[in-house]
């Protein structure tokens, strides 16, 4: 290995690292003030309060009022109980739902449950540059559409849909509108009301805040049944004992992310760099969605002749932690159902590189990918059969 190594993370769609000032509004309640937010005395209390300081503050950023926030214990229990609350609580009016094709799995497996239970799913294709236009939605609605989900920000290839727009039709045609705002959330500024979904979903560990702590914005009025039955807690809809310490660290990168909103444009650059040095170094690559109306920090790009697995091993060996796809297709060897969804073919699927850029990356970082990635692609493709017998030919 050479004496240069670095330590690049680039896989910020994957996880984050916990900031140090999330841990640090995190720690009294894993400490001494761990008393449970439900109880009278002042122990309990002194755990009731960060959570309505947390809601409070996490309901101002996203321009909500707090009764319209609900904790979970992750972004895929978001979704799903976005999906199948919603579903649930509409199912005498209409059982027809609208996503897409490249939605998280905690969405298309929350709409494979529902159609096992009568519901009826349109999976919307997506276009080559990896967006949905509001005009497909409105021509997917019917009468009996009760809910449409769409994302916000895609986690593999980055694109960022129209959910104003979509919105609006959805509204039009009286259904409920659902984003996984998990990659957007933090990254774009958003003000609920302004975008005018009924429901949109986020978690922490995307945005410097601990795995295990998500959250369900529901719009005043909007009919959603319980997922998850229990106590009182929630104001009765969601149960669990809260979980108090990872609440004030979500409200805590929340702030933060909101803070640093001006940093993307360093990020997008670091990413605008990152992608021409790759391009114009490496041939036989291509980027995979629109280039512009994509997330700051997201460059997902397909090699050909090679396979992603591979070339994740030895970037891994130079330090550099990247991905093939979304993490949860990373021990399967699926290809990504994103990158089929916009028409990249099954070989070429399986050499793409999911880089996720984030504001802890320098400049520093970027040249070093782009030391190391030419070389390897390179050594990968001259022991690649297909590619030394195309080679031949086009010479
Ligand atoms: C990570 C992610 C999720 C799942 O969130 P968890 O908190 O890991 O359950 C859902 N949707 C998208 C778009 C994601 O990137």
């Amino acid at each position: 290995m050479s004496e240069n190594k670095r330590f690049v993370y680039a896989d910020n769609a994957a996880t984050t690292p916990i900031d140090s000032r999330v841990l640090e509004a995190m720690l009294p309640y894993l400490t001494d003030k761990w008393g449970n937010p439900s109880s009278a005395y002042s122990k309990g209390r002194e755990a009731a309060s960060p959570l309505t300081e947390s809601r409070a503050k996490i309901a101002s950023l996203l321009g909500c009022k707090p009764s319209e926030l609900f904790f979970t214990a992750s972004g895929s229990e978001a979704d799903n109980w976005a999906i199948k609350g919603a579903a649930s609580a509409a199912k005498n009016k209409g059982r027809h739902i609208i996503t897409t094709k490249f939605e998280h799995h905690a969405v298309l497996n929350a709409m494979k449950s529902l159609e096992r239970d009568g519901y009826e799913v349109t999976y919307l294709d997506v276009e080559k540059n990896g967006l949905i236009t509001p005009e497909a939605v409105e021509a997917a609605m019917r009468d009996d559409t009760v809910l449409v989900a769409v994302m916000y920000a895609n986690n593999e290839i980055g694109t960022v849909l129209p959910i104003k727009e979509i919105s609006e039709v959805v509204h039009r045609h009286g259904a409920v509108m659902f984003t996984d705002a998990v990659q957007a959330v933090g990254h774009i500024d958003i003000n609920v009301k302004d975008l005018g979904v009924d429901m949109l979903a986020f978690s922490g560990h995307k945005i410097n805040a601990p795995k295990g702590i998500g959250a369900l914005y529901i719009k005043t009025g909007t009919r959603v049944h319980t997922l998850i039955d229990g106590g009182g807690q929630e104001r009765g809809r969601r149960g669990g004992t809260e979980n108090v310490p990872y609440i004030a660290g979500l409200a805590k990168a929340l702030e933060l992310a909101y803070e640093r909103l001006d940093d993307e444009k360093r990020v997008l650059a670091l990413r605008e760099r990152l992608v021409s040095g790759i391009l114009d170094k490496i041939p036989y690559s291509f980027l995979n969605g629109d280039r512009e109306k994509r997330l700051a920090g997201n460059a997902n790009i397909t090699f050909e002749y090679v396979e992603g697995e591979s070339l994740l091993m030895f970037m891994d060996l130079n330090g550099i932690c990247c991905s093939t796809g979304s993490a949860c297709n990373s021990a399967s060897l699926e290809p990504s159902h994103v990158l089929l969804s916009i028409g990249v073919p099954a070989e070429k699927a399986h050499g793409s590189l999911r880089f996720t850029l984030s504001h802890e990356n320098t400049d520093e970082d970027v040249d070093y990918i782009l030391e190391k990635l030419p070389a390897i692609v390179q050594r990968l493709r001259d022991m690649s059969p297909l590619y030394n017998s195309t080679m031949e030919r086009v010479k």
